[in-house]
């Protein structure tokens, strides 16, 4: 049997509860944290069950079930702290672990995808290798981003002198190249 078993009061909260009623004292001199389960604390002196019962609304079998190790109650604390956004007081680490981040900048993967989006939206891409474009040459904006300090009908351009006569994206085109005869 090992010491965590010993002072489990988990077990049996029944006998515990009984065995303070009928004797003002614990069967054991220690009993578990409620959280954690393997630290077990001193209730050896009577002193340390009569203050700590009150904090437990005088409920033996609340102190029995709710009761938390110093460590325990401690992860708590640090919890609730950074739940409230409190959580400026610590932006020096004294060790190298990586800092924790803040709960308002953490992007949900909606979010970042969202995000995401909006970049490629306005980020106009020309790609010259063609096969892969998803524009519209039928579309009048589409033509524009395509030829903006872009001639994107270069053969035409050079076959017919530098002149953009026959270019059939003439309309639309927004090249600085672009000229006609006539
Ligand atoms: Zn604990």
């Amino acid at each position: 049997m090992n010491n965590t078993n010993e002072f489990n009061q988990f077990e049996n909260i029944d006998a515990w509860v009984k065995c303070f009623e009928e004797n003002d004292k614990l069967p054991k001199n220690k009993i578990l944290c409620s959280k954690c389960k393997t630290t077990a604390v001193s209730m050896l002196r009577s002193s340390n069950l009569k203050n700590t019962l009150p904090r437990y609304n005088n409920d033996i079998r609340r102190l029995l079930t709710e009761f938390q190790c110093r460590d325990c109650r401690n992860v708590n604390k640090v919890v609730k702290t950074k739940v409230g956004g409190k959580a400026t007081e610590d932006n020096t680490t004294s060790d190298n672990k990586p800092k924790k981040v803040s709960a308002h900048v953490v992007e949900t993967p909606e979010e970042k995808e969202a995000r995401a989006e909006e970049i490629r939206k306005n980020t106009p891409k020309v790609d010259l290798t063609g096969p892969k474009m998803s524009y519209d040459l039928n579309n009048k904006d589409h033509v524009k981003i395509l030829t903006t300090n872009n001639c994107w009908k270069p053969n035409v351009y050079l076959d017919n002198g530098k002149w953009c006569d026959t270019c059939p994206l003439f309309d639309n085109c927004n090249s600085t190249l672009k000229r006609r005869k006539k």
